[in-house]
């Protein structure tokens, strides 16, 4: 190939991140705790779930997607999904899912590896999911309300939708209002609305922190990977609504807005500029990041990373802007809306070509299976890939067929700027 490849390039640390591993370690040594002592009603809650609800109720919340994810990044996964699929678990359905249940079978988890004296998960009191996302969570949560004999409790949210209506909102907030009275019942407490104005308040902040961190990658060059960003969301998944969580932001974004007023770049002498569409392939940030950084490109923006920005969110309005939030994300959305919402991100981020991640176990975000990326393509005459793979199945991806594509890709790439 023509691209000139450059020694890889790992990544490029941000110094705030030590900070973020002490926080993280707090939150799951809290739960522990928690779950041990029975100090604290523990619920468990889906990632893009009423989180601020739960936590002004008095519970603390444990996200199994985030666990899923370790699953994923610790390369643990691919074993211990068979344990679920001989349960009757599909292959075919959501990786997070089936790796989570098999750690749970096998009594393995990475938590007990990076939290030395925690031994997994903590016992759930109650379940609490969202179908905003996808099915599958319903079924991942119905597991364990099986295994532990709590109760389980849902919001069954619309898809597909275009432009969101009074309708949607009323029927998101009633049903998240109906949960109240049982949370109420598990918690031992009546719900302070005080409070939850509070946690509303608090939430807004970080996901408005978030999203600058997010949208510093508009800088050229971008003091930020999206690999960077997979690393850095940790706090915005699990802490939203707490203090920790928006202190965090802070001391992140000053580091990036002093990388900008420097000049360092997240890639040194980058030269091509990435979207990336879909889940992370976890198992393979870092050959993924190095790959990349190597040919000089900078994959910088993702549909991710930005799943955790709610900009709906209003203390004085804790309900139905909850409802609002939890329903605007881009997997809740039409295909119309989506290829607008791809269209700004292309402008905003500058972005020289696009890859799509067509995960095989989560159709739900991979926007690549109704003609977007050619669409896309045709619109914006940019190269676009997609890459097969899968979030947490690593049997699904081919590093060398996914290495050759990739380079092929940027090739295609240079020629254009060349042109
Ligand atoms: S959105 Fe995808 S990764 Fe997330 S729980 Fe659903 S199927 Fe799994």
């Amino acid at each position: 190939m023509n691209t000139d490849q450059k020694k890889p390039q790992s990544f490029k640390k941000i110094k705030a991140t030590d900070r973020m591993k002490e926080i993280m370690e707090l939150h799951f040594r809290e739960l522990d705790e928690a779950a041990k002592t029975r100090s604290r009603k523990i619920a468990w809650c889906t990632s893009v779930g009423p989180a601020e609800l739960l936590r002004a109720a008095g519970f603390l919340v444990f996200f199994p997607e985030n666990h899923g994810a370790m699953l994923g990044a610790s390369r643990m996964a691919t074993d211990l999904i068979p344990l679920a699929n001989a349960l009757g678990y599909s292959p075919d359905i959501c990786s997070y899912l089936t790796s989570d249940i098999g750690s749970y079978i096998k009594g393995n988890s990475p938590l007990s590896k990076a939290y030395p004296g925690i031994v997994g998960p903590p016992r759930p009191d109650v379940l609490v999911y969202n179908t905003n996302q996808c099915r599958d969570v319903q079924d991942w949560f119905r597991f364990y309300a099986r295994e532990f004999k709590v109760p389980l409790l849902g919001i069954h949210t619309h898809r597909g939708v275009g432009e969101i209506t009074r309708a949607h909102i009323d029927s998101i907030s009633a049903q998240m209002k109906a949960l109240v009275p049982k949370l109420e019942e598990i918690a031992g407490r009546k719900l302070d609305y005080d409070e939850l104005k509070h946690v509303v308040g608090l939430s807004r902040q970080c996901t408005d922190l978030w999203k600058e961190v997010l949208n510093i990658a508009a800088n050229v060059p971008s003091p930020l990977t999206f690999f960077d960003g997979t690393i850095q969301m940790g706090p915005a998944v699990v802490m939203r609504g707490e203090q920790r969580a928006v202190d965090y932001y802070k001391l992140l974004l000053d580091e990036l807005r002093d990388r900008v007023k420097n000049g360092v770049a997240a890639v040194d002498g980058e030269r091509f500029r990435i979207y990336w569409d879909g889940r992370p392939i976890w198992g393979k940030l870092r050959e993924l990041s190095e790959l990349f950084s190597g040919l000089g490109a900078c994959v910088l923006a993702s549909t991710y990373c930005s799943s955790w920005v709610f900009p709906a969110l209003d203390p004085d309005d804790p309900f139905d802007s909850m409802a609002r939030a939890y329903l605007e994300l881009l997997i809740v959305r039409d295909e119309e809306y989506k290829e607008r919402y791809f269209e700004a991100e292309i402008h905003l981020y500058k972005i020289d070509g696009m890859i799509f991640h067509d995960a095989k176990t989560c159709p739900n975000n991979s926007n690549n299976r109704y003609g977007m990326p050619e669409r896309l393509a045709k619109k914006f005459d940019m190269p676009v890939l997609v890459i097969h793979g899968d979030l947490n199945d690593l049997r699904c991806y081919s590093e060398e067929q996914a290495r050759t594509s990739i380079e092929a890709f940027i090739e295609q790439l240079a020629e254009k700027k060349a042109r």
